[in-house]
């Protein structure tokens, strides 16, 4: 029998195993895609899953939204809409220019300043401030004109965006605080009514014990010291009822013209130098000359004068009391820092707040009725600017003023 070749072994053994090899992968390569298919099937269904998911979230957040009665507006980086909810489309309703006036854009909305008259400038619209980069919070305006005219208090923080987490726009909220001014400015009527009416007896009490005391010599030394107190404490309580008279009239009385607030702040140090000294507090102050702002010079005077004094009286052991002012972004930020005796976190959101006072005012015995800086806030609001301090027990306080900036006068270059 003759030797089997080669080509014999490959065909009896090479090809059934070549034929066993190819099926064995045709069955993987089957299996394979059956396990790949229920792969994209199981995929399929998460994704479903997720997606419904996420269409129940959005239903969810716009239903939210919607429901609460705060209106909210995203806009991106160029100011563009991108999220609006229902209050704030019944909020731009009122602001709407009447029925055959232009359209929005060729008329302006009606928003309004703080005087509830002056319309915003261009630029200082809640939408324009935050997509101008500003975070804000507590920035009143008014929508609308007439009876329908609502206060509204609006805040703004700006949003990342993905690429290179620089400005991707900002969400501003808009809240309805209509009836917390109405309650405020009825409360601010009583004051001033009751105030009012409280003038016409002290000034009858101080005459007449004027007049007693200017027989002092027939008087036992007793009785005269009687008086004498009560002429003191009858002439706080006059100045106490100016003080309310004034802190109700501060936002109504103010009437702005073009001010340079350098020559203010000069004439507050003026002013203050003699009480500094007594105190031993030094006084420096950095503005640059001249500083143009739409101000009361009277108004905004009294206001500079309540911070200085402030900050002299609250530095009982001596120190510097420093001003400053500077422009930035339409914007005139005045600081009135001290080394002083400083409060904490919690006194310091009070402070504005009429009568409060801190524990270390009180325990060191500074004479105050804590009624200047509520007035001071008054006036700063009335300028459609806002107040805000930054303190630390022990260490000293700062308070900013940030008024809107004003071109100078017409005649002045
Ligand atoms: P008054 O000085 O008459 O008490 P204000 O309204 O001016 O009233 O101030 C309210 C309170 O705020 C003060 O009683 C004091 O406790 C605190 N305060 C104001 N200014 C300062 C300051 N510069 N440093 C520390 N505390 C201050």
């Amino acid at each position: 029998m003759p030797y089997p070749t080669g080509s014999d072994i490959s065909s009896a053994v090479l090809l059934p195993l070549m034929m066993f090899a190819v099926a064995v992968s045709i069955r993987l390569a089957g299996s394979n895609a059956r396990l790949q298919q229920r792969r994209v099937q199981q995929r399929d269904q998460a994704l479903r899953q997720l997606l419904a998911a996420s269409r129940q979230r959005e239903t969810l957040l716009k239903t939210i939204l919607d429901t609460i009665d705060v209106g909210i507006v995203a806009v991106d980086s160029q100011g563009e809409t991108l999220l609006i909810n229902g209050q704030q489309k019944e909020f731009l309703h009122i602001a709407m220019p009447a029925e055959g006036s232009p359209a929005p854009g060729q008329q302006e909305w009606l928003v309004f300043g703080q005087d509830r008259r002056t319309p915003l400038p261009p630029g200082k619209g809640p939408v324009r401030r935050a997509v101008q980069g500003e975070t804000y919070s507590d920035y009143l305006v008014w929508f609308g004109a007439g009876d329908k005219q609502r206060a509204i208090s609006t805040a703004a923080r700006g949003m990342k965006n993905d690429v290179d987490d620089g400005f991707g726009g900002a969400v501003i909220v808009f809240r309805d605080v209509t009836d917390v001014l109405d309650a405020l400015t009825a409360k601010d009527e009583l004051v001033a009514n009751v105030s009012h009416e409280f003038g016409s007896p002290l000034t009858s009490i101080l005459g007449n014990l004027d007049l007693a005391l200017r027989g002092a010599e027939e008087l036992q030394p007793g009785t005269r010291r009687c008086l004498e107190i009560a002429e003191r404490n009858a002439g706080r309580l006059r100045a106490l009822v100016q003080d309310l008279l004034l802190s109700a009239a501060a936002v109504e009385n103010v009437h702005l013209r073009p001010t340079d607030l350098a020559g203010l702040v000069e004439n507050s140090l003026v002013s203050a130098q003699a009480q500094a000294s007594a105190a031993h507090v030094g006084l420096v102050a950095d503005v640059p000359a001249p500083l143009w702002a739409d101000a009361d010079p009277l108004r905004l005077g009294q206001a500079l004068d309540n911070l200085v004094s402030n900050a002299i009286k609250y530095s009982p052991g001596g120190g510097l009391v420093s001003i400053r002012a500077a422009r930035k972004n339409g914007w005139v930020q005045l600081e009135v820092q001290d080394t002083g005796l400083g409060m904490t976190a919690d006194e310091t959101s009070r402070i504005f707040t009429r009568f409060f006072r801190t524990s270390a005012a009180r325990e060191a015995a500074i004479p105050g009725v804590g009624l200047g800086l509520s007035i001071t806030k008054s006036i700063v609001e009335g300028h459609g600017g806002n107040i805000t301090c930054h303190s630390l027990p022990g260490r000293g306080s700062t308070f900013t003023v940030a008024l809107p900036a004003g071109p100078p006068p017409e005649h002045a270059s």
